[in-house]
């Protein structure tokens, strides 16, 4: 009988619940939580595959000192003494903490506590700068407080819903199957995205504005006018529950005079636009969802406001189904806020400039210092590490040597700085090679506590594994240091339950409901301070602010929708219209770098991959990185489909595979964020970003980068499957993904080498004595193939031709999971040709069911399937997760053709 234990899934903002099943043998499976408010039992594609990702390999299990394995007391004291050392020479502003949005809100407590209350800087900054921190001031700019309004249940009861800078299919999927679920119960709601690229999101879109890159300011300043001229004004909320309007109308019109004007700007038909300002003008419950593509400007903030005015304008904010939503890219990333994880923050939505506010906290923590001013944002403390003024840095759960912008100044900061811990559950990132100590931490199934989505939902992480080795929870290890520092009594905590309780009194702490108590906050989790280890356990998801509980029987009451009562947490109570009218993009282009590159998210990968790049279901959706390029862009610079590029601006140049389609406009870019060193030789993105950030947010500019492209002309192309993962690769072009039981590598090379054989046994036998080797040359066609075998079973197989005419890799794929091949099957390698019996399915495009493009344009033809429900019926494919629904919709359009 299988235990089974309700957590939250670990990856992005949505926060779904998961339930975890263990069954005697130890084996886990996962499925969706029906019973958790944000996804009522979905998982999409990542989620679904969390099972997969607990397996030790590659995991960081001992405390490393110097290279050396130590025990924990000796890597904990070496720790302390450096950064106490360094204090003491330097000054408490030469440290800093670089902390994660993957951190349980425990964790962040404990770190945000000792760097701002016990070593007395606020040099702790977080990888969430890079995502939301410009929502974070818009709406603190706005509100007075970083709250977000609304709830997941309002895109449900919304009749419109504008995606702007979100491609939700993509990166928030079971937020977008509720959106399609609703628009399938209530087909008069309207949803209109918001985007520069056709994105799997547009699959739902009633109307797709294709805007110009930047200039969503433009459109919703444009938006403010025509409410304003069309008088869809909200008189009795404007006037009693804001300030600022008229300043932010003639702001606005000073950059979207007209229609005509935006239309100009934004490069869309003025009909559109008048389209969206109309729906907008005329629909009571709007619902505005919001996410990178709006935040990662260099006037993100601004942004952010101007689209927050449209809904205080038209009053729609604090009610059912409307509100301007903020959705996070982490899992914790409002948890982290919630503790002050920003360098710009005090714990519990405390301002750190505020002389109240410190003193309250340092009353509360009973600290010896407080820091008294902000500390440096993310990008900034990097280039205090580069210019030597941070000395020592203890990175948590982050990758940034990858995820930064201009990552190899990042590396060459890391390189130089005096001492680097990394806390971390992996061993190999391209950020632990820096680190002089390494810290094993827990990971997702083994550690607890708690997280925070998009919706202000808490909802708790359970183990449900032991955790293997010397792992350890961020949490304990941050104490641990902070006792060797002389902390020890305000460290002392046993379990996470101890650290929660301390968090949620913080919160309550001083915090009237009155209008006039400067100290009033609107994060507050006062019923929740004084849980006992049961009550803790049982936490169900609870949205603060939580300030009350109906009854003994712990059902405490949270808040759905914040600010129903027009009070805001301002010194006057009273929103903020914000005057927004920044010119866009700081970034601009060139006759050098006449492209704009943009930067997100894939489907199926997170983050850097250390994570679902071991799981070989999500990693045959898309195995390699790629640069989307319009037609006409790629004409001009005369690559062809599946050619390697290479992007290149006075940075740095990347090389990845160009994907040719008219879903980027013309002029731009775009490329995953995901791919690290430990995927692929030369596509880091961030190399190329430069370090431009929003002046008020601190956020970088990850969506406008100046670059050129230009085919990356190569002798041959290749690719290697092997059962075993292989060393080092000195080839111009390298990717690696993992298949099931096989690692594949895609290769290409400008020299050939002196002898094919040679050089393929240098890949392929490196362990092997005497290895089973069949091999192929065509001479003349530069064409080479080869296997090498043991006892009659496939190990490896590597395919090498001149042109990119190499063979499909599905059907050798399955050759890897035969004890034994025959001599047909044997030959058909040589051959490069599946035998009669065996079929290719091609690009898996249904994760959870393994389904191939190959498959499924075979079933719609054969089977003259239109729709999505058929397609599923006969394959299963889009039945799951459905994460896949918008591709599949696109196959079973162009199969119309
Ligand atoms: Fe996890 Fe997917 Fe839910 Fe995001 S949408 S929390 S990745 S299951």
């Amino acid at each position: 009988m299988a235990e089974t234990i309700k957590t939250t899934c670990p990856y992005c903002g949505v926060g779904c619940g998961v339930i975890a099943a263990v069954d005697d043998k130890g084996q886990v499976s996962v499925t969706g939580d029906s019973d958790h408010p944000a996804n009522f039992g979905r998982l999409c594609s990542k989620g679904a595959a969390l099972a997969d990702t607990l397996d030790i390999e590659g995991r960081l299990l001992k405390p490393e000192v110097y290279g050396e394995m130590q025990d924990w007391d000796s890597a904990l004291d070496t720790v302390a003494m450096r950064l106490q050392n360094v204090i003491d020479e330097h000054g408490r502003d030469s440290v800093a903490f670089y902390v994660s949005g993957q951190l349980l809100t425990e964790d962040y407590y404990v770190a945000n506590k000792l760097m701002k209350g016990f070593i007395g800087s606020a040099n702790i900054d977080t990888n969430s700068r890079l995502c939301m921190s410009s929502a974070v001031a818009g709406q603190k700019r706005a509100f007075g407080s970083d709250t977000v309004p609304g709830c997941y249940e309002d895109l449900e009861r919304a009749k419109l819903i504008v995606l702007t800078g979100s491609n939700l299919a993509w990166c928030h999927p079971v937020l977008y199957q509720r959106i399609v679920t609703a628009k399938r119960d209530n087909p008069d709601l309207v949803v209109v995205v918001i985007d520069p690229r056709k994105t799997a999101s547009c699959d739902i879109a009633d109307l797709h504005l294709a805007i110009e890159p930047g200039t969503d300011h433009a459109l919703f300043n444009g938006l403010l006018v025509y409410l304003h001229e069309h008088d869809e004004i909200n008189e009795r909320f404007v006037s009693q529950c804001t300030e600022g309007s008229e300043a932010a109308i003639a702001a606005a019109r000073q950059v979207a005079p007209s229609i005509d004007s935006v239309a100009g700007s934004c490069k869309l038909d003025e009909s559109d636009i008048e389209n969206f300002y109309r729906l907008f003008a005329r629909t009571e419950r709007v619902v505005s969802v919001y996410s990178q593509g709006i935040n990662q400007w260099s006037n993100g903030t601004d942004r952010v406001n101007a689209i927050i005015n449209c809904h205080l304008f038209s009053g729609r904010i604090g009610r059912p189904g409307m509100g301007p939503f903020s959705i996070t890219g982490q899992p914790n990333a409002m948890g982290g806020r919630e503790v002050g994880g920003l360098a710009n923050q005090l714990a519990a939505h405390m301002d750190i400039e505020n002389a109240g506010h410190r003193q309250l906290v340092q009353s509360f923590w009973q600290s010896p210092h407080i820091a008294d001013s902000a500390g440096l944002k993310a990008v900034e403390l990097f280039n205090a590490i580069d210019t030597g003024r941070i000395k020592a840095v203890w990175i948590m759960a982050t990758n940034p040597a990858v995820s930064l912008p201009q990552s190899t100044k990042i590396q060459r900061a890391l390189e130089k700085c005096e001492f680097v811990v990394v806390s971390d559950c992996v061993r190999h990132t391209d950020t632990t090679r820096y680190a002089d100590v390494l810290l094993p931490a827990q990971t997702w199934g083994e550690r607890d506590g708690t997280v925070t989505n998009s919706e202000r939902c808490i909802s708790r992480q359970r183990a449900f594994l032991k955790a293997p080795d010397d792992a350890r929870p961020d949490w304990w290890i941050i104490s641990q240091v902070a006792k060797r520092m002389g902390h020890g009594q305000q460290f002392s905590y046993n379990l996470s339950v101890d650290i929660f309780n301390e968090h949620a009194a913080l919160s309550a702490y001083k915090n009237s409901d009155s209008l006039n108590d400067p100290c009033r906050r609107d994060f507050n989790l006062c019923a929740l301070s004084g849980l006992s280890l049961h009550e803790y356990s049982q936490l169900q998801p609870v949205q603060w602010p939580v300030t009350g509980n109906s009854s003994a029987t712990s059902d405490y009451q949270g808040t759905r929708r914040m600010f129903a009562d027009g009070r805001f947490f301002t010194d006057s109570g009273k929103a903020q219209f914000i005057a927004v009218n920044n010119p866009c993009s700081v970034n601009v282009l060139s006759q050098q770098y006449p492209l704009r590159l943009n930067s997100g998210r894939i489907r199926d990968q997170w983050h850097t991959m250390t994570r679902t790049g071991q799981v070989p279901r999500l990693t045959c959706h898309i195995y390699e990185p790629f640069v989307e390029i319009n037609p006409q862009d790629a004409l001009q610079a005369s690559l062809q489909q599946n050619e390697l590029v290479q992007v290149s601006n006075q940075q740095a140049d990347v090389i990845c595979r160009a994907v040719i389609t008219d879903s980027q406009k013309r002029g731009n870019l775009f490329m995953p964020i995901h791919w690290s060193e430990q995927f692929s030789g030369r596509a880091l993105v961030d190399s190329l970003v430069n370090s431009v950030v929003d002046p008020v947010s601190g956020q970088p500019e990850f969506k406008s980068t100046a670059v050129t492209i230009q085919p990356y002309p190569v002798q041959w192309y290749g690719f290697i499957i092997s059962r075993h993962k292989l060393a080092d690769l000195d080839t111009d072009y390298w990717s690696c993904s993992r298949g099931e039981g096989v690692w594949r590598y895609e290769l290409a090379a400008q020299q050939l080498p002196e002898n094919w054989s040679d050089y393929a046994r240098g890949l392929l036998c490196q362990a092997a004595t005497k290895p089973e080797w069949s091999e192929y040359h065509d001479v003349a066609m530069h064409r080479y193939r080869a296997a090498r075998f043991d006892n009659g079973q496939l190990q490896s197989c590597m395919f090498v031709d001149s042109e990119q005419v190499l063979p499909e890799r599905g059907w050798l794929q399955g050759l890897f999971a035969q004890p034994q091949l025959d001599s047909v099957e044997r030959a058909s390698i040589l051959a490069g040709k599946p035998t009669g019996l065996q079929k290719d399915a091609g690009r898996i495009v249904c994760s959870c069911f393994n389904v191939g493009v190959n498959t499924l344009l075979e079933a719609i033809r054969t089977n003259r399937l239109v729709s999505t429900d058929q397609v599923g019926k006969l394959l299963r494919a889009g039945t799951n997760c459905g994460s896949c629904l918008p591709e599949i919709s696109s196959l079973l359009q162009s199969s119309k053709h």
